[in-house]
């Protein structure tokens, strides 16, 4: 594999990458389908607008004193085209580039948004750019993308009167995931601590937690909200996280009651590729994710 990290349908994207990079003889690195494809732009209140599309969700808030971007999708062309949609509803600067975690779906345009940028993230996920997604990250030409700015349990920034709260509760779907809290919109932006409405992919190798990821949902549904942003689907609420915290409960569950039987990982996996898992069939990272939550639960258990 190439090394990317990437989540959702980074899979299946890093797969189709490698097929292309055959196929054209360039290397073909962070192109892929649908790089550089337009997004989808939708306004969720008057200052903060939410782009869609390929990669994980990006949202955009302006304030008088320039913009917060949250995330920057896949390649240098997405933070291009991320600029360009900031220049469609706004004359103000990009000042600030928050990444929820290091996955390249995330964060692989952060080189691709030029100026003088603040780049923020959780101390873990620059570690886990540098160290997990290295090849891009530790290339001289990436280097300005990694996030300068980092904090280990809490920060805020202030801008043009609003403020924007970031919170680490846990390790969940990696050991870095931020809950980024627009306190005067009462909206999240939950990164992928919250797929809409699928299966979530749990990334051991980045210090992820299967049972720990709930404290992060819990906390998320504590706050006064009425707006989600997923890290992928659509602009959710409350009730949309309540669904998926069902979804992560549910699955914790059934290993649960499979680990008490005294059944191997491969027993339990084998038998949950046929559950029907909430609203989400896929279960494309059902092996990936039984081989996190097993060992803990059996942990959890004394088993
Ligand atoms: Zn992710």
């Amino acid at each position: 594999m190439t090394g990317h990290r990437q989540c959702a349908a980074g899979i299946t994207f890093v797969l189709l990458l490698i097929v292309a990079s055959t196929a054209d003889g360039q290397g073909g690195m962070y192109r892929g389908p649908g790089a550089g494809e337009r997004m989808e732009r939708e306004q969720i209140s008057e200052d903060l607008y939410v782009l869609y599309g390929h990669g994980g969700n990006v949202a955009l808030y302006v304030t008088t004193d320039g913009v917060i971007v949250v995330d920057s999708k896949t390649t240098d062309a997405d933070g291009e085209e991320i600029e360009r949609h900031v220049s469609e509803v706004t004359d103000q600067p990009i000042r600030f580039v928050v990444n929820t975690h290091y996955h390249m779906d995330h964060t692989g345009g952060n080189a691709g948004v030029e100026g003088t940028i603040h780049k923020v993230s959780h101390e873990n996920t620059r570690e886990n750019m540098v160290r997990l997604n290295g090849e891009k990250w530790n290339a001289p030409e990436n280097r300005k993308g990694l996030p300068h700015i980092v904090y280990d349990h809490e920060m805020a920034i202030k801008l043009g009167g609003k403020t924007i709260r970031i919170y680490y509760i846990g390790p969940a779907h990696t050991n870095g995931d931020s809950i980024i809290y627009f306190e005067d919109e009462k909206v999240i932006h939950a990164g992928d601590l919250f797929f809409y409405l699928a299966f979530p992919y749990i990334d051991a190798g980045a210090g992820a937690s299967s049972l720990r990821w709930i404290e992060s949902v819990e906390f998320m549904l504590s706050l006064d909200t009425e707006r989600i942003i997923p890290g992928h689907g659509r602009v959710t609420d409350k009730a949309g996280l309540g669904k998926f915290r069902e979804l992560l409960r549910e699955f914790h569950e059934v290993v649960e009651e499979r680990v008490q039987e005294g059944k191997s990982e491969e027993e339990v996996a084998s038998e949950l590729e046929t559950y029907p898992f909430g609203n989400d069939p896929g279960l494309a990272y059902l092996r990936v994710n039984v081989a996190v939550a097993y060992p803990e639960i059996k942990a959890k258990l004394g088993r």
